[in-house]
């Protein structure tokens, strides 16, 4: 909750400090009855609100609600004025404690900006559904849109009698109304926020898995999307809900709340939400054979992660926004957790080892923020690779405090004890220490409520043979010394591990570190045959080890993933030929597709000939669908002609479609002009999802070549929704080369899709604008800006940024950062001149 000096990158001007509205008059049932009209984007009828006064003498009640076209409220004995913003009710005598008193709102909004989303005006299939996060159910209905308000839900909705009708809850009837309509009634007896409270309207296939009993009842599970998709589609994509769900009920040992687990995948929802009992997804995630062998596991991951809020958010929901981290970090969590159970220990590891490098990644590209903290522009800024990785990783780093028996009964505690209520992260805390006795107060501090980060380490290893031992210098490279939260090293217990040839056999030892320049001594009676830091992968660390290359080399051998990770990372950053050659032969022994993907990562930074050679090689060999997206990516960071032939050969073989995706877009970076037709022919490429044919625009961006800039202004009038969002993009990225005319023709039709019914569209305008500094676009994006959520103002406020060249304010804290490292750079150098000096001075 501190917005300290290093997290000001998070934030853009106009942030501050934000805090839940009190509830002295709480709503805490809705009875919504609506009729929703596909073809007209429309919603209309009521919400009866229940409201408990939990207080005397509670008048007042502010709802939000924006932008509805018409409000009425004819409940006897108050007040009310609408403002397009918020509905204010007066009640004209006070109610004391205890008391309820139910309102009746009528309203009607048509095409709403956000929170229920609609299918296109020329899309054959119709549907409608909904997505909230955070703070856009606002748009279609009035409630108080805030966490800490929970209500039960009764649902009564009407449309057209060809559609399936879903909501939160218990299905309780559907009648047909005779006149093309029908009703159907959905209750939802368990304490909603509005951000999970969802519905779901369509032309949409089924697939009803079997029924689960938990907790004596029994739970039905099904999943639908628009009927494009077939029942099988739907069963490869979420068919291992079923056993989640058991494994999850038996892991944290408190049964299912919910009275369903539904889930439905509509277009452009843009991701996974974890609604109570209806969970919604991009349709994005549907599978077809060839792309569940892609990323059918990357689906899976994600379902265990909406499954995981059924406890960490949605049982237990957060008081305020500002402690998502008890319900992302533990989603990102609980699903390391099942590999960690399903998979085994690799996977475990490889899953953590991907959170901590996304963390890691955001706060060297963007800022270090506390993960629990209530300053912001706007409450979904905080989702970001803090709050998911970043927060799991604390919670992994808290297990092994404890221990397991320890964590996980403190954990069934706090899921027990808080069920159905609000939780913040102090909850959690105290029920942590509540079990450990430990005083967890300075691991809160340094690791969640400030802006500390974590142990950046650089760790020297010597074995001085005379003494029998081996040497570390551990610094951390984190602290600042003029940072009052960073000036401080962190404290932490570091294992090291070592394997003496002899035996192979792993010896543990352990080290407190304390100091920001800590040396250790360890007896070793030999040169160990490799040297494995936090060999059991229990810290949040990041470490920079100088090591004798061989060390490195033996420590490929590692039976542990994290070792050969860390291994091959540590080589390709130390960068000899000897150390290249040893990872690229190290490839053909691999059997684990996590450090084989690791190997392209940590290799494409270097830049020899051996790595373009290996590059071909890996192109022509790997064969697991799972990483070739990976390879392709970092394939793309080189231009060569043998990986240009390598890629052309491996698109014609046939690849599957994220796999062609990706080598598509790498061929466009070799920009090769004469291979422009051979992508051209992918933008009218039909297969799954349109992987290829959006990424064929995007490569073609990468060709650098301005006259085809026509035929993609042509094709944006294209109805697939997936290849005009490329389009946009590719746009941007190609008109920058022209100064004149061409630019201006992209510029108009960039403004004109402004006006686009699709918000995602708009959204890919705003920053193809931002991107082509069209100061022209200003006024239009001002506008666009009041009529979109609150929460998309900052995609608004970063594009006219941009186009009024204010980035350089961006730029200045990374200066300011160069800066402050040269001068630690200046004065560690003086020091070892002094230290120089002195010796000399010795010596004469
Ligand atoms: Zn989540």
């Amino acid at each position: 909750m501190n917005e300290s000096s290093s997290s000001s990158n998070f934030t853009i001007y106009g942030a501050k400090r934000y805090y839940a509205p009190d509830v002295v008059l709480e709503p805490t049932h809705m009875a919504l009855s609506l009729r929703i009209s596909i073809d007209n984007k429309s919603i209309e009828g009521s919400n009866t609100i229940t409201l408990l006064s939990n207080n005397d003498n509670a008048k007042e009640l502010k709802l939000n609600a924006v932008d509805y076209d018409f409000v009425d409220i004819k409940t006897e004995g108050l007040t009310w004025r609408y403002d397009e913003k918020y509905i204010h009710i007066n009640l004209n005598s006070a109610l004391d404690k205890g008391q309820t008193k139910e309102v009746t709102i009528e309203y009607k909004v048509t095409s709403p900006t956000a929170g229920l989303y609609f299918s296109g005006s020329n899309d054959k299939i119709k549907w409608c559904g909904s997505d909230h996060e955070t703070e856009r159910a606002r748009h279609w209905f009035p409630c108080i849109d805030y966490p800490n308000v929970r209500t039960s839900l009764k649902w009564e909705l009407t449309s057209s009698e060809n559609y399936t009708i879903l909501a939160n809850g218990k299905f309780i009837s559907e009648t047909n109304n005779g006149d093309g309509t029908k009703t159907s009634i959905w209750d939802h007896n368990h304490r909603c926020p509005s951000y999970l409270a969802a519905i779901a309207i369509g032309e949409l296939s089924e697939f009803k898995d079997r029924e689960l009993i938990t907790d004596n009842r029994t739970i039905p599970i099904a999943y639908y999307a628009i009927n494009k998709f077939s029942s099988e589609d739907l069963q490869r994509s979420f068919g291992r809900t079923p056993e989640m769900i058991e494994w999850y009920v038996k892991k944290f040992d408190h049964p299912l709340p919910w009275d369903k687990y539904y889930q439905f995948a509509f277009p452009d929802l843009g991701g996974a939400m974890e609604n109570q009992s209806l969970v919604s997804w991009d349709d994005w995630a549907v599978l077809n054979k060839e792309s569940f062998e892609e990323y059918g596991e990357l689906i899976d991951a994600i379902n265990i992660h909406e499954l995981a809020h059924t406890f960490f958010g949605d049982l237990l929901v957060m008081s305020h926004f500002s402690h998502a981290w008890l319900k992302e970090s533990w989603a990102t969590y609980v699903d390391a957790l099942w590999h960690e159970d399903n998979k085994g220990t690799d996977y475990f590891q490889y899953e953590m080892f991907k959170s901590a490098q996304g963390y890691f990644g955001e706060v060297d590209d963007e800022y270090i923020r506390p993960i629990v903290q209530n300053y912001y522009n706007n409450s979904w800024q905080l989702f970001d690779s803090h709050l998911y990785p970043g927060g799991a990783w604390r919670l992994h780093m808290l297990r092994n405090m404890l221990g397991d028996n320890q964590f996980f009964s403190a954990i069934k505690d706090y899921v027990d004890t808080f069920a159905g209520k609000l939780v913040e992260t102090i909850d959690f805390k105290r029920t942590l220490e509540k079990h450990s006795e430990l005083n967890l107060t300075e691991f809160f501090d340094d690791w969640l409520l400030t802006a500390k980060g974590f142990p950046d380490l650089e760790i020297d290893f010597e074995y001085q043979k005379d003494e029998n031992r081996g040497k570390f210098t551990i610094k951390q490279l984190q602290v600042k010394k003029k940072d009052p939260i960073r000036k401080e090293p962190f404290k932490f217990a570091l294992e090291i591990g070592f394997v003496h040839e002899e035996n192979g056999i792993l010896e543990i030892h352990k080290f407190n570190v304390k100091e920001t320049n800590h040396v250790f001594y360890v007896s070793l009676k030999s040169m160990p045959y490799y040297v494995q830091i936090d060999p059991n992968y229990r810290l949040l660390v990041r470490q920079k080890v100088n090591f004798e290359v061989e060390l490195l080399i033996n420590q490929l051998n590692s039976p542990l993933v994290m070792g050969r990770l860390q291994a091959i990372h540590a080589l390709c950053r130390i960068g000899k030929r000897k150390a290249i050659i040893a990872v690229i032969e190290h490839y053909s022994k691999e059997k684990f597709f996590g450090v084989r993907s690791e190997i392209f990562k940590a290799l494409s930074k270097t830049n020899t000939q051996n790595t373009i050679q290996a590059f071909v090689d890996f192109i022509q060999r790997e064969k697991e669908p799972k990483i070739l997206r990976i390879l392709f990516t970092e394939v793309g960071k080189f231009r060569d002609l043998r990986i240009e032939a390598a890629l052309k050969e491996v698109i014609n073989s046939g690849l599957r479609p994220q796999a062609l995706s990706v080598a598509l877009i790498a061929l466009g970076k070799q920009r090769n002009q004469d291979n422009l037709d051979f992508v051209m022919k992918f933008t009218k490429d039909d297969g799954w999802h349109y992987h290829a044919r959006a990424s064929a625009y995007q490569a073609l961006a990468e060709f650098r070549n301005i006259s085809i800039i026509p035929q993609l202004l042509e094709d944006l009038d294209t109805q697939v929704y997936e290849a005009r969002k490329s389009i946009i993009s590719a746009l941007a990225k190609l008109a920058i080369y022209d100064d004149k005319q061409v630019k201006l023709n992209v510029i108009e039709s960039l403004t004109k899709l402004l006006r686009d019914e699709n918000d995602q569209i708009r959204l890919a305008s705003v920053n193809a604008l931002g991107n082509l500094k069209a100061t022209s676009a200003i006024p239009y994006l001002e506008d666009l800006k009041k009529r979109h959520p609150y929460q998309q103002g900052v995609i608004f406020e970063k594009a006219i940024n941009k186009i009024r060249d204010v980035e350089s304010d961006k730029d200045l804290p990374k200066l300011l950062k160069q800066v402050e490292k040269m001068f630690t750079e200046i004065n560690e150098l003086k020091s070892s001149v002094q230290d120089l000096e002195a010796k000399v001075d010795k010596k004469n």
